[in-house]
């Protein structure tokens, strides 16, 4: 199918691993140029290189942290126009609710809730200008599903669904979709990590503990990082 989006411009954030990055190759694969950001400058010009070289489209690269404001206007300077706005950042670390302190709070909101508001604001009335936008927000199925100890992570990111669906319904007249995706168990280094650590805890191998997480599923494994992307890529196509 083609996606209708062929020269569009995407802002995909957190993007040289993981979901981020799946969302990046995806959109290119649609012809989309792309702007990529991550912290760790050799892996986000690496990632970048890799996608160009693939793709064949333009793609530039930014060594910056997201929930930053400095990190936001670097990403914004070097993407120009934005037409595709792909919002992901790291999560806060699981902990116990009585330990959680006001400055933890505040640390947790401005990552995986006030950073996205941020980026759309500073993107959508030129998306209105041009009557297309396409905003997806990565959060989490825990959104939906919380666990108290990924308190600071689901309440953040509750906080942006709920800005986010409240703006969908005025830009949908614009041309300009925004939509909330909400992994559960993606395969990325980040569940490697998760995985490991539950085996560690456990005392078994990784291979047991990741069987004991898939056992769990639904679909009694976890999702590819393709099957994420090509859904993200379709809720951004002019179909969409
Ligand atoms: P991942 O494999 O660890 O990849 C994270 C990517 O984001 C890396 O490129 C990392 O690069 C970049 N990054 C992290 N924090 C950043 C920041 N502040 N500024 C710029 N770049 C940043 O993680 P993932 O599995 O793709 O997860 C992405 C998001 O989805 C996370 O918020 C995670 O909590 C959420 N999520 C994932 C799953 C899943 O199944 N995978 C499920 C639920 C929720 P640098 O470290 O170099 O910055």
């Amino acid at each position: 199918m083609d996606l209708g989006i062929q020269g569009k411009n995407a802002l995909v954030c957190a993007a040289s691993k993981g979901l981020g990055r799946g969302c990046a190759e995806a959109l290119a694969e649609a012809g989309v140029n792309l702007t990529i950001c991550a912290r760790t400058e050799k892996d986000v010009i690496d990632t970048a290189n890799e996608i160009r070289s693939k793709y064949k489209v333009s793609v530039d690269s930014v060594a910056c942290d997201i929930t930053t404001s400095e990190g936001r206007e670097a990403a914004l300077k070097t993407s120009g126009p934005v037409d595709i706005l792909i919002n992901n950042a790291g999560g806060p670390p699981p902990g116990q609710f009585r330990d959680w302190t006001r400055e933890d709070w505040i640390k947790a909101v401005d990552a995986n809730m006030l950073t996205a508001i941020e980026l759309i604001k500073f993107t959508v009335d030129e998306m209105i200008s041009r009557k297309f936008g396409r905003i997806i927000n990565i959060l989490s199925a825990m959104v939906k599903n919380p666990h108290v100890i990924m308190g600071l992570s689901t309440s953040a990111r509750s906080g942006l669904l709920g800005l986010s669906k409240g703006l969908s319904r005025e830009m949908a007249q614009f041309n300009i979709t925004i939509n909330n995706l909400l992994p559960e168990r993606i395969d990325t280094d980040r569940q490697t990590r998760v995985i490991e650590f539950q085996a560690k805890l456990a005392g078994i191998s990784y291979d047991e503990a990741k069987n004991n997480m898939e056992e769990e599923l639904t679909a009694k494994r976890m999702g590819t990082v393709e099957e994420f992307s090509d859904l993200a890529a379709f809720l951004c196509s002019e179909q969409a």
